[in-house]
């Protein structure tokens, strides 16, 4: 992808890209990455109406709230959406990982209820991933989407039996990364985690894009 317009070039202030999150900790996650990049874009987090995710893919999902963002704000807009696939239930939880035990959203009873789901499934068919989906979405000057792409990245690994670590979130306790010999991803230190995760997969991915958006 070269020379993908910007919409906010024309703009007199600093370049700003939109992160379609309330969080202001993703905003800053995603500014560090940014700025490795693109040290002029500035990412400023999304304050406009929460689209349905009525998707049922990650990379649906994060177009979704991409498109809603640029649509809002005249920006280009990144968004992501992840979760955690387990081979043996075809994928699932998926795109239900938030809520994989409830609307209530509650991490430890998701966990909970996935171990249960597995408990008689013996260790050589516990693969999963972490997968993590990030879309760009880039507006042109009518605020039309003149550029939309979306990419992934994948954190093979296993369940574990039981729960184990005290760091992270979410089901990071009973993750068994294949690349950390043993520990699952909540035994980690969040510095370990970061260098090696499916997000940090994603962002290596989303580089190209970003030194491809117009200056
Ligand atoms: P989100 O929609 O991208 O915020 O993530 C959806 C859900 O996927 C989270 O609520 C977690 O249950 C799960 N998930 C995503 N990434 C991770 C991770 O790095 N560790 C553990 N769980 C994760």
């Amino acid at each position: 992808m070269t020379g993908v317009p910007n919409s906010s070039t024309a703009d007199a202030g600093p370049r700003r890209i939109v992160l379609a999150t309330h969080n202001p900790h993703k905003v800053e996650e995603f500014g560090a990455i940014v700025a490795r990049v693109r040290p002029d874009l500035e990412v400023i987090g999304y304050d406009g109406p929460e689209p349905i995710e009525d998707g049922v893919t990650f990379a649906a999902n994060a177009l979704i709230k991409a498109r809603a963002a640029a649509a809002h704000t005249g920006l280009p807009a990144l968004a992501d959406d992840s979760g955690v696939c387990v081979d043996v239930l075809g994928g699932a939880p998926g795109v239900f990982s938030a809520y994989w035990a409830g609307h209530r959203k509650d991490p430890r009873a998701n966990l909970e209820l996935l171990l249960d789901q597995l408990s008689d499934i013996a260790d050589p068919h516990r693969t999963a991933q972490f997968v993590s989906t990030i879309a760009l979405v880039v507006p042109g000057p009518d605020g039309r989407i003149v550029h939309e792409e979306t990419v992934e990245g994948v954190w093979p690994g296993r369940l574990a039996t039981a729960p184990s670590g005290d760091g992270g979130f979410g089901y990071d306790p009973i993750f068994l990364p294949d690349d950390q010999q043993g520990r699952t991803a909540a035994d980690l230190s969040a510095e370990e985690k970061n260098a090696a995760s499916h997000r940090a997969r994603a962002f290596v991915a989303l580089a190209p894009l970003l030194s491809a958006l117009e200056r």
